[in-house]
């Protein structure tokens, strides 16, 4: 039965003196009215009443000092601050176990490493093969170049000769009618028929040489390209490591976890400070409910990276988009939630709809990745663990929403098991095994090497289960590396006699 008046103190010396089993001189009971009272629903000003069939032990309008003592009282926000800062605790300890928690090993066997080595080397043959058709075309060309030359070489010559016969047969003609008239002249003729032929020669083999400097200039740099191309092992290799690094990358970077952990830290936190603030005058109540909605529009935020982020760890477009979108909207939410303009009546609709918005487009990157994932055991596990999570979240929206039970039995579950503590305690179950789901999912990351193992290649957690069936330790990554390493040199000692046996057809 709920109280009509002040309910008494909650000590056992309280419960006492206010059922007059002791006499309590005034200066005890002048005491006692300062202390924190609990007093029932009707006795709440309008501004703190709100759930009508939670009858008493609420506590009497209290200044911020006195509301945070009320921590160690027992009145119907006891179960609200306690429930929230517990799992507050929870996760402060989750955050540290995560920290410490080695990575998961490679689930890897030979037939994995021989699928990321190919799936590089696939790559860098093509990279080869492209440069060894470069090289072979620009040979073709500077030899077509060369004959050009020498034919243009050969036709000039051949230029210069007839020149030369022109000018003899010219200068023979001149001489012939000039030796009839004037014989002296003939031999300051033959004079410039020398000094001719003579500069016609020079002209002829300076030509030839600066074609035949040509010439060997070109050939020399066709050898050198040649060359570089023959050791092109060495930044071969370097790009195969550089390849392989980047698509075997362990351990899974963790942040978007501890995102999660952060999220759901603060949101539980802040609901307890504001359980605890909840009895305050109105200018601090109408602030505290409102960091409490933001508190949880920031766990739904920090919920969806550890998700987004490891199932499109492989996709980084969407990646990016997907958690920049989110957390643009729900920084929307948050102001919403916070800023006085938002709360006027003609923006309830706005806010009603920027909480749904949140919530669904949630749904988006989800069913998106199904596309990509979904033969992946522990994706697939990991949504199972999900839907689990959103079950929760969802039932205790409802039990919250229409007040089950004290709403069959007012005033029966005014300290314990009202509403709103069953609403806190689906809040801390629903992010718990939320967290579990993360796990999953980023033990399937760290098994695969981060994207060095392609989904549809054979899912991880298949080989991880033969290996362990086996009785063989999973592959450590100095393990995977010494072995790629072997396949790189294999790989590079027959490219380079491959290179080397093109360049001898020259
Ligand atoms: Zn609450």
């Amino acid at each position: 039965m709920a109280p009509e008046n002040d309910q008494p103190f909650n000590t056992t010396k309280d419960v006492l003196e206010s059922s007059g089993a002791i006499h309590a001189p005034t200066r005890v009971r002048a005491k006692r009215n300062r202390k924190q009272t609990t007093v029932g629903f009707h006795a709440l000003p309008a501004y703190l009443k709100d759930n009508e069939f939670i009858r008493g032990y609420y506590r009497r309008v209290l200044p911020v000092n006195e509301s945070f003592k009320s921590l160690f009282g027992l009145h119907n926000e006891t179960g609200n601050i306690y429930t929230h800062l517990l799992g507050f605790f929870m996760f402060l300890a989750l955050t540290i176990y995560i920290a410490r928690l080695p990575p998961t090993p490679l689930a890897f066997g030979h037939q994995q490493v021989d699928a990321l080595w190919h799936s590089v080397c696939g790559n860098l043959d093509r990279i080869q093969e492209g440069l060894q058709e470069g090289v072979h075309n620009l040979q073709h060309g500077v030899q077509h170049l060369q004959e050009g030359l020498q034919e243009g070489v050969h036709n000039l010559q051949h230029g210069v000769q007839h020149l030369q016969e022109g000018l003899q047969e010219g200068v023979h003609n001149l001489q012939h009618g000039v030796q009839h008239l004037q014989e002296g002249i003939s031999e300051r003729v033959h004079s410039l028929q020398e000094g001719i032929s003579e500069r016609v020669h020079t002209l002829h083999e300076g030509f030839s040489e600066t074609v035949h400097h040509l010439h060997e200039g070109l050939s020399g740099r066709v050898h050198t390209f040649q060359d570089s191309v023959l050791h092109m092992s060495v930044p071969g290799a370097a790009a195969a490591y550089e390849a392989l690094a980047n698509q075997l990358r362990w351990p899974t970077v963790r942040w978007p976890t501890f995102v999660f952990m952060a999220g759901a830290m603060i949101c539980l936190f802040l609901s307890s400070l504001c359980h605890l603030l909840g009895c305050c005058q109105v200018h601090i109540t109408k602030y505290v409910w409102r960091v409490d909605y933001a508190g949880i529009c920031i766990l739904i935020v920090c919920s969806f990276y550890p998700p987004v982020y490891y199932l499109f760890l492989c996709h980084p477009g969407y990646l990016t988009f997907y958690l920049t979108s989110t957390t643009i909207l729900g920084c929307m939410a948050v102001a919403v939630t916070l800023l006085d303009r938002f709360q006027e009546r003609s923006w309830r609709f706005f806010r009603a709809f920027m909480f749904v918005a949140l919530g669904l487009y949630g749904l988006v990157p989800i069913i998106h990745q199904w596309f990509i994932n979904n033969s992946v055991p522990q994706v697939q596990k990991a949504l199972l663990v999900d839907l689990i999570m959103g079950a929760t979240y969802i039932s205790g929206a409802v039990i919250y929403a229409y007040r089950v039970p004290e709403r069959w039995f007012p005033g029966k579950f005014d300290l314990w098991f009202h509403s709103h503590q069953i609403f806190h305690i689906a809040v801390v179950a629903g992010a718990l095994i939320h967290y579990k789901a993360c796990l999953l999912l980023l033990e399937w990351r760290d098994a695969s090497g981060g994207c060095a193992v392609p989904v549809t290649d054979g899912p991880v957690s298949r080989v991880l289960q033969q290996m362990q069936d086996l009785g063989h330790d999973l592959h450590s990554i100095e393990e995977v590396w010494s072995k790629l390493q072997l396949y790189i040199q294999e790989h590079f000692a027959s490219g380079a006699t491959s290179a080397a046996a093109a360049s001898s057809h020259m």
